[in-house]
């Protein structure tokens, strides 16, 4: 049994760690929650920032786009003006800056708001000069002149556009013939300021042959309300020099020229479409994420509390598996986890421990008597005690029924382990008071002790097993240590057990008849039938051993039959005597107790009314009703009732009043101590008149001397049956006995 416990238990474990888990199976979840939202945050955010990158590549474009077409534009307006026969004549030819002046100069500054416009005549001598819309001497310009080199250069095939000069445009005109570009435009500084340099160069189709043609230059500054202008078109905010305003972290710089001059550099804030997108979505993804952040919360809180949940059922489970739920005690499994485990610390460590078996005494009649529940307070209350009469250490369980087992460890000698067994025998003794009843019960216990040379589980539990047997065999409220000697003790009553029940079945017992003499000791009134087993190896066993042996093995019922019959059948010629049969509890607690009986009657036709069946009070106790039916049943038939034994069980005038003896028998201890002790014949006396005042007749046992006799006559018993009368004997002395009286009889009517 132990074993198997420990694989259940180890069973139990397994399961309960796989559930263990349950809340680590949460964070899966939780860590894809986890990587969803930084995917989702890293996917908008880097959206943005491309968006961001696309839009600024665009603005760039855009940007280099409106100042090359600026340029273009500039070339284009000078090129209007300075595009006329007459404009090209008067500016080789008829040179008058006044007229210079009014169709160039002023055209240019008030239709084309060009800021410069210069004049240089075949020789590069600045001939013309108009700053905003006002000629200027045009010696006061020479300072300025370093830039306008490069453009004059380009005009006058100096020089050619080289590839870093993306905003210029200087194109040899086949119509012009010159050889060289006959316009030409850059973006370039202009006086520190950005600005588109054009220039053209004034010659018709036939000039080449007159020299250098003079040109004509003009400035238009590429930054305030240009700038804004662009700005404003394309949509580039705060779009400035990078003079106007120091560039922040968020704008872009834009280099426009750097080659062959001074680098032109614009810088604007670019628009940021994905940011801003991002600024928008912002709150929602913020909240989208928040709500997920409560939902994950309130899921893994769900989880939790399931797992907790769980947990708290699966240790209540795990109470349960190993506790008894009537008395909360640790029940067999758990005994016998802790019995394995104390016998390998023992083993290890040399210590002594024991195993106390303990069994209440008589506890099956309270429940019998009382009712379950009455019972059941009685375990809970005898479990109290025990866990408070022990040491922190050792463990009490209930094992089942009225059984309870409590380990012990650290003994220091055996001596010690008495002590222990006679204080809980002793606790367990005081008065419990249950459900309005006072109830007194005692213990037995049986002691095994556990020391390295401990075989098993099994083996110390059957040895404690065997020590208690001892200790309520010896007449129980006792304490018993086990030793090798019960083992054989135990061999020989199971070896008894065997060969009473062949007994039985062979005929092998035989019955004895003891005489009931009436008051006077003079007559017999009846004989009372005792079983006797001549074993044919021991001899002689008395009743004292197989009679207990028989109720334990239930054989008493086939005893108990077959006494009756052998009794119906030898005691049938003794007309008039009553032949009294003891009926052990078990065979008047079956059903068919009163069928047995009257089968038995029937077959042996025995007369009813020379039978009296003697009980003890044990054997009422338990269900009353279904006892006093099957008593009156019986009486209906003649057969009358004595009860044995009185004054050594409860001697519960209830039993009296309640049930319809006939007869009472007054116990040999009494009869045996009325000479010695005071009290017993003053119990005698109250017997005897409680039976005469209930309607019984009262029978006194074991009378063996002349005096006993007396005090009995005088007190008033009915009848007398003991030793000084006869002791138990044969059927045929009983006939002889009767003849020898018949005869005697004779004799004295004859004198
Ligand atoms: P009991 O029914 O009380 O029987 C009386 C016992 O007292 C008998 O013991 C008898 O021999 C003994 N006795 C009678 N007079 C004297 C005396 O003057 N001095 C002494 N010392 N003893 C005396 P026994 O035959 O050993 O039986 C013992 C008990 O065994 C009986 O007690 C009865 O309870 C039980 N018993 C015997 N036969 C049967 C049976 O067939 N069925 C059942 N159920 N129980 C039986
Ligand atoms: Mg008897
Ligand atoms: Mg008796």
């Amino acid at each position: 049994m132990w074993p198997q416990a420990a694989t259940r238990l180890t069973r139990f474990r397994g399961w309960i760690a796989g559930g263990r888990p349950r809340l680590i199976g949460a964070l899966p979840i939780g860590f894809l929650v986890a990587i969803a939202v930084v995917c989702i945050v890293v996917a908008v955010f880097s959206s943005a920032q491309r968006a961001d990158q696309e839009e600024l590549v665009q603005e760039r474009q855009q940007f280099a786009n409106a100042l090359a077409d600026r340029g273009r534009l500039v070339l284009h307006e000078l090129e209007n003006v300075t595009a006329s026969d007459d404009v090209l004549a008067h500016l080789r030819s008829e040179f008058v800056p006044a007229w210079v002046h009014h169709r160039v100069g002023l055209r240019l500054s008030t239709f084309f708001a060009h800021e410069h416009v210069f004049v240089l005549d075949g020789s590069d001598h600045l001939t013309y000069a108009l700053h905003g819309n006002a000629s200027a001497d045009p010696s006061s310009f020479e300072p300025g002149r370093p830039d306008l080199t490069r453009v004059i250069d380009l005009l006058r095939g100096r020089a050619l556009a080289d590839d870093g000069e993306r905003y210029a445009q200087a194109s040899v005109d086949a119509v012009t013939g010159l050889g060289r570009p006959r316009r030409a435009q850059r973006l370039q500084m202009f006086m520190t300021r950005p600005a588109i340099v054009a220039g053209i160069a004034a010659a018709l189709p036939d000039d080449a042959a007159k020299g250098p043609p003079p040109l004509v230059l003009a400035v238009k500054f590429v930054d305030g309300a240009l700038l804004a202008e662009i700005g404003q078109r394309f949509d580039l905010p705060n779009l400035r020099t990078i003079a106007a305003e120091p560039v922040g972290k968020d704008d872009t710089v834009f280099v426009a020229a750097s080659a062959g001059g001074e680098a032109v550099a614009f810088a604007w804030t670019p628009n940021r479409p994905g940011s801003l997108i991002v600024k928008t979505v912002l709150p929602f993804i913020a909240f989208a994420l928040a709500g997920l952040a409560v939902l994950v919360g309130l899921a893994l809180r769900f989880i939790r509390r399931t797992a907790a949940t769980i947990a708290e059922g699966e240790i209540r489970l795990r109470h349960l598996a190993l506790h008894d739920p009537l008395s909360g005690l640790p029940n067999r499994t758990y005994f016998g986890e802790r019995l394995a485990s104390v016998i390998e610390d023992v083993g290890r460590d040399g210590t002594l421990g024991a195993v106390l078996a303990i069994d209440l005494d008589h506890f099956k009649d309270i429940n019998d008597t009382l009712g379950h529940h009455v019972g059941d307070g009685l375990i809970r209350a005898v479990a109290q005690r025990l866990s408070r009469a022990l040491r922190d250490g050792d463990l009490v369980a209930r094992l089942g029924g009225d059984e309870f087992a409590v380990i012990t460890t650290d003994v220091p000698e055996l001596s010690a382990l008495e002590r222990v067994a006679e204080r809980l025998i002793e606790t367990l003794r005081a008065p419990y008071a249950i459900m309005s009843h006072t109830l007194v019960i005692g213990a037995s216990v049986g002691i095994a002790l556990i020391d390295r040379r401990s075989a098993d589980s099994a083996d110390i539990m059957r040895r404690a097993d065997v020590a208690l047997y001892r200790a309520k065999n010896e007449g129980r409220n006792r304490a018993c240590i086990y030793d090798a000697d019960m083992d054989a003790d135990l061999r020989e009553r199971k070896e008894l057990e065997n060969d009473l029940r062949a007994a039985i079945a062979e005929n092998g017992l035989s019955v004895a008849y003891q005489p009931i003499m009436n008051a006077s000791g003079e007559k017999m009134a009846g004989v009372e039938a005792l079983c006797r087993w001549h074993h044919p190896r021991r001899g002689d066993v008395g009743p004292s051993v197989f009679i207990p042996i028989a109720e334990r093995s239930e054989l008493i019922i086939a005893l108990g039959e077959w006494v009756l019959r052998k009794a119906c059948l030898e005691a049938a010629a003794w007309t008039g005597l009553t032949v009294a049969v003891n009926v052990s509890p078990l065979q008047f607690r079956r059903q068919d107790f009163v069928e047995v009986v009257e089968r038995i009657l029937a077959e042996t036709r025995f007369d009813p009314h020379r039978l009296e069946l003697e009980l003890t009070e044990s054997t009422l106790l338990g269900n009353v009703d279904e006892a006093e039916k099957a008593m009156l049943r019986l009486k209906a038939r003649g057969v009358r009732f004595a009860l044995d034994d009185f004054g050594t069980g409860y001697s519960s005038l209830h039993y009296l009043r309640r049930f319809p003896f006939d007869r009472i028998k007054i116990d040999r201890s009494f009869v045996l101590s009325i000479e010695t002790a005071a009290d017993a014949a003053s119990i005698v006396h109250a017997i005897v008149s409680l039976g005469r005042g209930l309607g019984m007749k009262v029978t006194a046992e074991g009378v063996e001397t002349a005096e006993q006799q007396l005090f009995l006559r005088a007190a008033g018993v009915h009848s007398m049956q003991g030793y000084r009368f006869g002791k138990p004997a044969p059927a045929q002395t009983i006939t002889d006995r009767l003849e020898d009286a018949s005869l005697t009889a004779l004799k004295i009517a004859a004198s």
